[in-house]
Parts: structure tokens; C-alpha cells; sequence
């Protein structure tokens, strides 16, 4: 008898029908003589809603408060699809993360698992019970409920998966598999039938947010294979997993972008000081991720420095930019109108010419070119936020992404 981990999208579970097809789905596995661990998120869009109430609130709401109201959402989830396939006649019981053995670290709303501990899962399971686990949260060793940032559910299942060395780890979603590009952007994007994890990594932490990045980084290191799948129609899906054959890998496999940027430029900082040190290890200590970074000298003995943040984190960025000393001096100004385009292909690295292709083709397109960052297997461009469609859809266009290789 094998073990599945199953996790539902916030979509697949939005109102008691979708909730319904969900269990029906959970028991034919269930038939097919699984044991099977279900994770699920939060319904429709009720984080966002908890957000809004959040903020109606308070505009800075204490973290670990925020993490107390957000992790509602997911208990109704679990309570809910338990009724369901309870009324089915089967053997089930809800957990919230804390009960589960989510353990996680301090960091409210972007917490990390640290560890699972699987006893009260596998111990139901042995009882023939199916164990619903919530997504997106854990408990911290001192008893904190914690959240793990937006997407997090997949996380929560993939570190399931591992704990009970899962044969698989399926993410049921409102999309068949994983695209080229986001099918909602791209309407000819090409379905996947296999994504490495390498590959998937650096598309999920570009913004394609099929998958959140922590889950795919925890499933390469566990080995642990994702399927990426249609919960509303059966269809093949994708399987994320290690691919080896990086020869045959093909230059670009997928277009990615993320809307959720925002670029912050300083100018004049006189040359003596260590800005890179300076800003960098301010934004660290406020827990703010730095992404694209150019750094130029300026005119009289002066450096100039433009980098990018998560639009989320600009105000809190800001601030601790204007609290350093002497920035009463440097010219500080924010742009919110930015989104980044990237290419991403394991082939990239014996394939010289694509990082040219690409800017070639922005070029043709008019859409001007603001920072650029490079890895051995992705090319970032950050460019104007109303272009950004047009960005996508010329770079998938000029890399054939539509055709199947
Ligand atoms: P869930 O609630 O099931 O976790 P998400 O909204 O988090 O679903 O993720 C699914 C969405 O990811 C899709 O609706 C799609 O618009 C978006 N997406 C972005 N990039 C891609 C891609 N390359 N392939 C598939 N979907 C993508
Ligand atoms: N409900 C959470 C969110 O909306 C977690 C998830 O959906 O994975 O981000
Ligand atoms: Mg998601």
C-alpha cells in the first residue's frame, strides 16, 4: 500500500460542490488502495480577504496576530472537506498544522518548516483514517501559530510528503500542469509533460506561481516527485523531478513574470562609503529581500545604486533606507511601474546567443530594458509593468515555446 499526498488549491475548494468532487476524488484514491494525506489551502480568495480585514484594522498589523487571523482560513478548509468525505463513509479526521507537526521557525507569515513530526499523521493513518492536514501553517516551538508565506500550501505538502516518504506528491489546481508561460497571460502556452526541478525552481521564484518556490526547493532535496495536475478534469498533468539528460535540455523551456516589483534608485552616495554593505545590510535586517542590483559611478567621486524589491516590501525598504547615516544626502526615489520578464532553460548554459535573442526581440517590441540579471540557466529583464504582457508574449513567440520540442 503506497502513501499520496494530495494538496488542493484555494480554487478547487471554493463552495461545497468543488469541495464535494474534491472527496469523491480523495476516496477514489483511497479505492485504488492508497493511504492518502490531503493538504488544502485556504477557500477562494479568503487570505486576501483576512488581509483586507487585517489592514482595515491596523496599517501595520503585529505579525504574529496577522499569522493567528490567516491561519482561519485553512481550518475552515480542513473542517469542511473532513464533513465531506465523512458523509461519504469514510474514515477521516482534520489536523490543523500545529497538529499535524508543522514545526516551524519564528519568522511570522514567511516562516519555514523545520521539521515534520509525522507520528499523529502516520498514527491515524494506521487507524485507516484519511489525515487532512492544513496548508500554509505550522507552529513555532514555543506554541506561535505561524504562516509560510503566500502559496505556502504546497510547501506544507511537499514537507509531508518527505516526512512520510510519500510515493507522490500531488498539487491539484485550477490549471492543467505547468505552461510555458502562465496560460492566463499566454493563450497558446504549451503544457509540460516533465519540468526538472532545477527548472522549476527558478520559474516558480521568477513568479510563475503554480508552485511556491520553498515547495520545490524542499521535493529536490528529498527527492520527493511533484504532479501538477487539473483538479477539475483528468488529464496527464506534469511531473517535476530530477532530469538528467541536461544535453538534451532545450535553451529555453518557459517565460515567467512577476508584477510584484518595485525599483528603488540612489544617487550621489559619495564614493567612500560602502553603500552595497550599507543598504543591503539594513533591507537584511528588516527581513527584505533584495533581487536585481546595478551599481555605477556617478558624476564627482559619487556611486549610484538601483536594485529591486517585492512591491509589498518598498515602504518598510524605504524607510530603513532614509534611517541610514547620510542619507539625508543621496537623491532617493522609488518607480512601482516595473515588472520582471525572465527566460529560463536548462539548456541555457551550452547555448550561447539566448540572453542576445532576447533583448533582440524587446528591442523590436519597443519595450525598453531597465536591469538585467543572468544565471547559468535564466535571463531576468526588468521593464516597464504596462509592457510586461507584451514582453512575455514576443519572448515566448521568438523562442518557439508554443511548439512542441
Ligand atoms: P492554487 O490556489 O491551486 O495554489 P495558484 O493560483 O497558486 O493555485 O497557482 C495556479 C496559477 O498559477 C494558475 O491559475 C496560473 O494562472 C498561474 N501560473 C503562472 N505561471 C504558470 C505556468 N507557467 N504554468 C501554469 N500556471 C501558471
Ligand atoms: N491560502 C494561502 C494563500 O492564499 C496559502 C496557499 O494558497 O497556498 O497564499
Ligand atoms: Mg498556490
Amino acid at each position: 500500500m503506497g502513501i499520496i499526498v494530495q494538496k488542493y488549491g484555494g480554487t478547487s475548494v471554493a463552495g461545497p460542490e468543488r469541495i464535494q468532487k474534491v472527496a469523491a476524488r480523495v476516496c477514489r484514491a483511497v479505492d485504488a488502495g492508497n493511504q492518502v494525506v490531503v493538504v488544502v489551502s485556504a477557500q477562494g480568495d479568503t487570505t486576501d480577504q483576512l488581509l483586507e480585514m487585517a489592514r482595515a484594522i491596523s496599517p501595520r498589523p503585529p505579525k504574529r496576530e496577522l499569522d493567528m487571523l490567516l491561519a482561519t482560513g485553512e481550518q475552515i478548509s480542513i473542517a469542511l472537506l473532513a464533513m465531506a468525505i465523512d458523509a461519504l463513509g469514510y474514515k477521516v479526521i482534520s489536523l490543523t498544522g500545529a497538529q499535524g507537526g508543522i514545526m516551524t521557525d519564528e519568522h511570522h507569515t514567511k516562516a519555514k518548516i523545520r521539521k515534520v513530526n509525522g507520528e499523529r499523521i502516520t498514527t491515524e493513518l494506521k487507524r485507516g483514517a484519511i489525515v487532512i492536514v492544513a496548508g500554509f501553517q505550522g507552529v513555532t516551538a514555543d506554541n506561535n501559530i505561524t504562516t509560510l508565506g503566500r502559496g505556502g500550501s504546497d510547501t506544507t505538502a511537499v514537507a509531508v510528503a518527505a516526512a512520510l516518504q510519500a510515493d507522490i506528491c500531488e498539487i491539484y489546481t485550477d490549471v492543467a500542469g505547468v505552461y510555458s508561460a502562465d496560460p492566463r497571460m499566454v493563450p497558446d502556452a504549451r503544457l509540460l509533460p516533465e519540468v526538472g526541478y532545477d527548472e522549476m525552481l527558478e520559474l516558480a521564484s521568477l513568479g510563475a506561481l503554480i508552485l511556491q518556490p520553498r515547495a520545490v526547493e524542499v521535493a529536490a532535496i528529498y527527492g520527493v516527485p511533484l504532479h501538477v495536475r487539473s483538479s477539475f478534469q483528468d488529464c496527464p498533468g506534469t511531473i517535476v523531478r530530477e532530469v538528467e539528460d541536461v544535453e538534451k535540455a532545450v535553451s529555453v523551456t518557459g517565460v515567467a513574470s512577476d508584477d510584484n516589483c518595485a525599483q528603488i534608485t540612489i544617487i550621489g552616495v559619495p564614493q567612500e562609503v560602502n553603500t552595497l554593505q550599507l543598504v543591503f545590510a539594513s533591507l537584511a535586517e528588516e527581513g527584505i529581500n533584495v533581487d536585481m542590483i546595478v551599481k555605477a559611478s556617478g558624476r564627482a567621486a559619487t556611486t549610484n545604486l538601483s536594485f529591486t524589491v517585492q512591491r509589498s516590501d518598498l515602504q518598510s525598504a524605504l524607510e530603513a533606507i532614509h534611517h541610514l547615516p547620510g542619507a539625508g544626502q543621496w537623491e532617493i526615489s522609488a518607480n512601482e511601474d516595473v515588472a520582471k520578464v525572465s527566460i529560463v532553460g536548462a539548456g541555457m548554459m551550452t547555448n550561447p546567443g539566448v540572453a542576445a535573442a532576447m533583448f533582440d526581440v524587446l528591442a523590436e517590441e519597443g519595450v525598453p530594458v531597465e536591469l538585467v540579471t543572468t544565471s547559468e540557466i535564466k535571463v531576468s529583464c526588468l521593464v516597464p509593468r504596462k509592457r510586461l504582457k507584451d514582453a512575455v508574449s514576443s519572448c515566448h513567440r521568438r523562442f518557439c515555446l508554443h511548439e512542441a520540442k
